[in-house]
């Protein structure tokens, strides 16, 4: 059986304690490999290596680090075909999306910081008569990057390429649940001649692993992708040592569709931001608002499409959607469509496990599933699920359906669709999120702020806004 390494101080090691803890493959539901079971002895190594590699790093040329980014992203390139099986098996997506989607865009992620902080620039104040104000951006120094199981290596890069960039030597830990590309990342790392101790990829568990590099005294910033609570206990932990912290957390995303729509385009549009990934990207529009003069049309035309949907191993060319991630997180979702059902849901379509024929017999699939006649209030519409469930509601008006999109704790995107400009900008403007888009979904521009508002989250990645948490600014004033 494989087992997967650390790779600290540019070298693979195996963790101190000798521990290591099973990987499963969501579409057979087998073990293919083992995982470190890293703790604090694992990251105080790291910490050591990156305080070494830091004096290096920092005062290489924007050039010479943005040269070696460009390696790294090319890298992976190189090996796209590599990458793509890896992620699909690990994280159980269908291949084609970890092709279309997952790889090429962490291609990207590098490429687009390694390329960008050339043109990072620091503002300066000129005051009138009496001198200007001029502020550095230094890199912070030894910065943590935790990522989720969801975009395995997306979000992961989406990390660790903007901290590298500003010249911080990195502490990341992916997702236990999903570690396999992570891995690979080392070896890409090595090759492309990243000095050892600038990037240390740490594996384990959110409560050893993780927990050891959020506490850490010398690790000044975590960038964090995950759960609200997760997010919650990190913001405790990390308090009392004013560590800087990006959090991006959970989502219960509205979508508000009016009937003067292109209801062709929104629909083929709601059914990918309904269910891709099997639902688990936390920008999925789980709650479905749809204005009553077509509420009957969508429901039918939805419902028809959606039956219909190919369910399958990942591989399978043909599937629509994958396996769910692991039997834990099959178990919480269908535990939330019994719920639905106690709180009054009626299942238009999905709602149980599929069972494939052999050897994805023990794998964790589930239908898309279709639930109406929920009340907005409801847990199921007021909790996060994360998986292929969503929701649909009739609205009569706009106050209405902001007030029902605005309920919940969360507050990361939102989706409108409508033909009236009008509306779209003042609907858009009282949405409680970060990223609202309007006759479309999930358009990403890697310079705009990415991030969510109430329990989605605090501050933004994304462009400047990453470079800018990943540096300390300093003004300095000098009188004329
Ligand atoms: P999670 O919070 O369980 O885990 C995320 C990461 O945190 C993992 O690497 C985990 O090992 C680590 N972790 C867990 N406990 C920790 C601790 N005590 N200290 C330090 N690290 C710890 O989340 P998950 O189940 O992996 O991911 C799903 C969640 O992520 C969903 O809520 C989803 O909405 C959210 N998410 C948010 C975004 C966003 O951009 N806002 C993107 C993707 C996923």
């Amino acid at each position: 059986m494989e087992k997967l390494q650390n790779f600290i101080d540019g070298k693979f090691t195996s963790p101190k304690n000798g521990g290591y803890f099973d990987n499963y493959e969501p579409g057979t539901g087998k073990v293919y490999s083992l995982i470190p079971d890293s703790d604090s002895e694992d990251v105080e190594l790291a910490v050591k290596a990156a305080e070494k590699a830091f004096p290096i790093w920092s005062s290489m040329s924007l050039e010479e680090r943005s040269k070696i980014l460009v390696k790294i992203s090319e890298g992976i390139e190189k090996r796209m075909d590599e990458f793509v099986a890896a992620e699909s098996r690990d994280n159980g997506k269908p291949l084609h999306l970890a092709a279309q989607v997952d790889i090429p865009r962490s291609v990207s992620n590098f490429h687009f910081f390694a390329t960008a902080i050339l043109h990072f620039a620091s503002e300066s104040h000129y005051m009138e008569g009496t001198g200007i104000n001029y502020t550095t951006r230094k890199p912070i120094g030894l910065v943590g990057c935790i990522s989720p199981w969801n975009l395995p290596l997306y979000l992961f890069s989406w990390k660790i390429a903007p901290a590298l960039a500003a010249g911080n030597c990195v502490l990341a830990k992916p997702s236990e649940i999903t570690p396999y590309t992570a891995f690979l990342l080392g070896k890409i790392a090595q090759e492309a001649g990243l000095p050892d101790g600038v990037l240390n990829i740490i594996h384990g568990t959110g409560p050893k692993a993780g927990d050891a590099i959020v506490r850490h005294p010398k690790i000044k910033a975590i960038s964090f992708t995950g759960g609200t609570q997760t997010g919650a206990y990190i913001s405790q932990a990390t308090a009392p040592m004013f560590k800087k912290l990006s959090l991006e957390l959970g989502g219960k995303n509205a979508n508000i569709i009016f009937a003067d729509c292109d209801f062709d385009d929104m629909l083929s549009t709601t059914i990918r931001s309904s269910f891709s990934n099997q639902g688990q990207i936390c920008l999925c529009g789980s709650r479905i608002f749809i204005e009553r003069a077509i509420y009957t049309k969508f429901r039918d035309a939805f419902v028809a499409k959606i039956i219909k949907t190919k369910v399958s191993f990942p591989t399978d060319p043909e599937a629509k959607l994958g396996a769910i991630v692991s039997e834990s997180h099959l178990q919480k979702i269908l535990s939330y469509i019994e719920l639905a059902k106690e709180e009054g849901g009626t299942i238009l379509a999905g709602g149980n496990r599929v069972k494939l024929s052999a050897p994805y017999d023990e794998g964790y699939y589930l239908e898309p599933t279709i639930i109406e006649g929920l009340d907005y209030a409801c847990r199921t519409n007021q909790e996060e699920i994360f998986g292929p469930v969503v929701t649909i509601t009739p609205f009569d008006s706009e106050e209405e359906v902001l007030m029902m999109a605005n309920s919940t704790e969360y507050g990361l995107a939102a989706t409108l669709w409508t033909s009236d400009l009008k509306r779209a900008h003042r609907l858009a403007d009282k949405l409680q999120t970060g990223i609202v888009w309007v006759n479309d979904w999930l358009v990403r521009d890697l310079r705009t702020p990415f991030g969510g508002v109430k329990s989605s989250g605090v501050g933004r990645e994304g462009g400047w806004e990453a470079l800018r948490f990943f540096t300390e600014a300093k003004n300095i004033f000098i009188k004329y």
